[in-house]
């Protein structure tokens, strides 16, 4: 037994080491895809056979729970950085603004370049850099800033007129490399749609938001055959996700904030789904206020900011925060809705959440997890990179059940077969129980009893 027990230890170290050892070795070069506003339930909804045909050779997870608040900004640099939005400080952004009350600077989308409010965390495409990886970053949020005084290998300005050809084009050939340089081991590439049709259209005009998935798809048929005809199809990991869902808006569901607050009395830093402002008078006495304002709006003091939403502990959030019930639209005053669809809502909705998909060699085949946290994505890539990953709020703990080579212990699963056995053995007791208590002879019928007269053994008659 004690032979067998050696030979076990062993053996388990002898396989630890084995992995390691694999863990090592050069990775495969990692494509990281964001495609804005894909809101998870598109899947169900829409044909998109390429994506579809995409993860049944790999993984799929149905749903991502993203960061607050559910913007473009803050959930591109959650994937990343795996931090939540108010330990990365990039807090809002996507037809939104930022302030920072430090430095009195105003953040706008079309200024947003200063390398001060990205330098609070690393992106994954600088820690790579450090571990000697060239990296590309094509226009996703940040990668055309300098972060601590560093960019990608390869990066481009943000401009929306250049092609998902184009930015796809330059990342297949940098990650190719050539004969004297080396190829580039992490790529992100950010498309905007199906973000702006969904906020023209609104999620539920299935005519144009199936256009526009249709051209979302089309583009990932792009992808892969591009990645075929370069030969790095079953070389490279591919993971393609977004940050955020779409909730259906409507001009029949306006909170004006005109009715609740006279303008005079707050600055406005951002308005819908979740306005920010600084009160000018007591800001106690203005919650209140705001709270008896509208049913469908909540508003919260910074301090009061539901630890759950993981976006309170920065200065760049403001003394006051109002979130509007999904579906309802913020606006100072009138009657105009501004967007048909928007994003931004409590990332408890499924409607802001988004999917992710991959493929690659690192990758099971034909897996699906219903649910993972989007700062999980960054260790599982630092995994696939092997990468140190910095400090951050995700877990590979789940993530790790997407991976051939890891060993995945489905929680769920173990749990409903423990249960499982209990209720059988339960079962089996009782039942061993009853049939033993009716196969028992039961008490038998009183007998007189019967003393033998001649009975000399009684001591008392010696
Ligand atoms: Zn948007």
């Amino acid at each position: 037994m004690l032979l067998k027990m050696l030979l076990g230890f062993l053996c388990g170290v002898l396989a630890l080491a084995a992995e390691n050892d694999t863990a090592q070795q050069d990775p495969p070069p990692l494509l990281l895809v964001s495609f804005d506003g894909f809101r998870a339930d598109y899947l169900q909804r829409f044909p998109m056979p390429n994506l579809k045909l995409l993860y049944s050779q790999g993984v799929l997870v149905e749903q991502l729970t993203n960061v607050f608040i559910t913007k473009t900004f803050p959930n591109h640099y959650s994937l990343v950085t795996g931090l939540y939005a108010e330990s990365h400080g990039i807090l809002g952004i996507c037809i939104s603004n930022m302030y920072d009350p430090v430095s009195h600077k105003y953040f706008h989308v079309n200024n947003d370049t200063d390398p001060m409010w990205w330098s609070e965390a690393q992106p994954l495409w600088l820690t790579a850099l450090d571990h000697g990886y060239k990296t590309a970053a094509v226009m996703w949020p940040g990668s055309d800033v300098t972060i601590r005084n560093r960019t990608a290998t390869h990066f481009f300005p943000y401009n929306p007129a250049v092609t998902f050809r184009q930015r796809l084009g330059n990342i297949t050939d940098w990650i190719q490399g050539n004969g004297t340089e080396q190829g580039v081991k992490f790529a992100a590439l950010y498309w905007e749609e199906p973000d702006r049709s969904g906020h023209i259209f609104g999620p539920d005009n299935n005519t144009a938001m199936g256009e526009a998935l249709k051209e979302v798809d089309d583009n990932i048929g792009l992808l892969v055959s591009e990645l075929k005809r370069t030969g790095l199809w079953g070389r490279v990991n591919v993971l393609i996700t977004s940050d955020h869902g779409m909730a259906q808006c409507s001009a029949e569901r306006l909170i004006r904030l005109d009715d609740c607050l006279p303008s005079e009395n707050y600055t406005l830093v951002d308005l819908s789904p979740v306005t920010a402002l600084i009160p000018h008078k007591d800001p106690e006495a203005t919650v209140a206020l705001l709270n008896k304002c509208h049913k469908h709006l909540t508003a919260y003091l910074k301090k009061r900011i539901p630890d759950r939403l993981h976006y309170r502990n920065n200065e760049r959030v403001q003394p006051v925060i109002l979130i509007a019930d999904e579906g309802w639209t913020i606006v100072q005053r009138g009657n105009k809705l501004p967007r048909l669809g928007d994003h931004g809502y409590d990332n408890s909705l499924p409607s802001m959440h988004p999917f992710m998909a991959a493929t690659g060699p690192s990758f099971r085949q034909g897996y699906r997890l219903s649910s993972l946290h989007s700062v999980d994505l960054y260790p599982l890539m630092c995994h696939l990179l092997s990468v140190t990953a910095q400090p951050n709020n995700g877990t590979l703990t789940k993530a790790r059940c997407l991976l051939t080579a890891e060993k995945c212990w489905d929680v769920s699963l173990m749990v409903g077969l423990v249960i499982g056995v209990l209720l059988v053995l339960t079962t089996l007791t009782v039942l061993f129980r009853f049939m033993s208590s009716r196969h028992r002879p039961g008490p038998r019928p009183f007998q007189r009893l019967q003393v033998d007269d001649d009975d000399d053994d009684d001591p008392l008659l010696e």
